[in-house]
């Protein structure tokens, strides 16, 4: 399958940046067969002409907890502790697989939508989400969150441990794996460190929330006698791959370790604001050559999927608590949003549009009012870009959203579906 895109304005994001006003990107059995200024190319199964618009790598959501569609909305405008103990976890007690199905359904539709083509899950149930994925034909990194504290440790360790062995590099390695303690307060030391065990055991990253909020520090000292960052790497957590979401309650020294152990930080603005837990020191990670990602969280935090609104507020709101307008710059933000979140899943061929790599990608329709005039594409994406300007998501050179229809997903009956478990989780 040869699939030619044509007159695409080409931001490739890779390492030095390549950019094509009037490129040409050909797509050859899922992979990018060349990239470059316009090139004529015979016997193509489909020519797509871009028509000026952006050709450029899909969003890389870098944490999520996909089915948490089905609780768009729920308790919307409380604090962190009550939002989970008296909203979110009393609902989630009665989900079923099949209502899973339907919520991970819903969630990739509207990635898709908004031109996400990997994501990185944590949550249960993950064997009925690997399932949506491949059917789907998105990417994803997918982890059983665990925790021991309420009574299914072991449960939860063994279906870790299955979720590897039966799916790591399914659908044609677009479904990858790791390990998800789900926090420090939620897991026991014992347990973390058996987490970090099987996650080397399989060679397989670590996913967890840390340092999400000040009271999870203040909760760690009391109990640790240190910050979380220094807890988790006193029991040897930090000796593997390490994907940390949130990572806002840090000091300079916690940083420094991050740093030299190489963890990836995943930034949710929009749920770390809405759950008023703070900022995640960015500029400061980004000095110190710290790897950060973004992330949506899950919907109901949110409360929605799209990496649009994470760009914007990153590169907003770290200029505006600083006081300093050169932090987190367009270029800086967009490569956080793809190509980094990428990486952090362990896609070493996904990322930057170059020859070789997988045909992930997206085309931006800045035709409308807010990208005129086109001057600076890359200010306008981050600033004055919209999610429902993608016109097409393509992932592994098929394509899988296309004018804002589905190629894989009956979105009625998803939508219909997903209504259903929502008013049986209500009633
Ligand atoms: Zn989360």
């Amino acid at each position: 399958m040869r699939i030619l895109f044509e007159n695409a304005r080409i931001l490739t994001l890779d390492e030095a940046d390549h950019e094509y006003v009037n490129g040409s990107l050909l797509v050859e059995n899922g992979r990018i067969a060349y990239v470059g200024p316009a090139k004529a190319f015979d016997a193509v199964d489909r020519r797509v002409d871009a028509g000026g618009d952006v050709l450029m790598p899909g969003f890389a959501n870098a944490h999520t907890h996909v089915p948490m569609t089905l609780l768009r909305g729920v308790g919307s405008d409380l604090p962190l502790q009550s939002w989970l103990e008296d909203a979110v976890w009393p609902l989630e007690d009665k989900l079923t697989d099949e209502m899973i199905h339907w919520g991970t359904m819903l969630g990739i539709a509207e990635m898709l939508r908004f031109g996400v083509t990997s994501f990185l899950d944590m949550y249960a149930y993950e064997d009925v989400i690997a399932k949506a994925v491949l059917d789907s034909g998105i990417r994803a990194a997918l982890s059983r969150g665990m925790m021991d504290g309420n009574g299914n440790g072991e449960s939860g360790m063994a279906e870790a441990r299955e979720l590897i062995e039966n799916w790591e590099g399914e659908g044609d390695g677009r479904i990858r794996t790791m390990v998800a303690p789900h926090a420090i307060y939620t897991c026991s030391g014992a347990y973390l460190r058996r987490a970090r065990d099987l996650a080397d055991r399989y060679k397989v990253p670590i996913h967890i929330h840390l340092s999400e909020t000040y009271k999870e520090w203040e909760d760690c000292r009391k109990e640790h006698g240190t910050s979380p960052v220094r807890y988790l790497q006193d029991l040897g957590m930090l000796d593997v791959p390490v994907v940390a979401a949130h990572v806002v309650a840090v000091d300079d020294r916690d940083l420094d370790i991050l740093a030299e152990k190489g963890v990836c930080a995943v930034h949710n603005p929009t749920s770390n604001l809405k759950l008023a837990s703070g900022f995640a020191p960015v500029p400061d990670m980004l000095q110190k050559g710290i790897r950060v990602a973004l992330g949506t969280d899950g919907a109901a935090s949110n409360n929605n999927l799209s990496l649009w609104e994470e760009m914007n507020l990153a590169a907003l709101i770290h200029k505006g608590e600083s006081l300093d307008p050169t932090v987190l710059p367009v270029r800086e933000v967009l490569r956080m949003a793809t190509v980094e979140g990428a990486a952090a899943m362990g896609y070493d061929k996904v990322g930057a549009l170059k020859k070789g790599n997988d045909a992930d990608m997206i085309l931006v329709d800045i035709s409308g009012p807010h990208y005129q005039p086109i001057r600076n594409v890359m200010s306008h994406l981050v600033y004055a870009g919209q999610g429902l300007d993608v016109r097409m998501t393509m992932v592994q050179g098929r394509i899988l959203m296309e004018n804002g229809e589905y190629k894989t997903i009956d979105f009625d009956k998803v939508v219909h579906e997903s209504a259903r478990a929502a008013a049986q989780l209500d009633s």
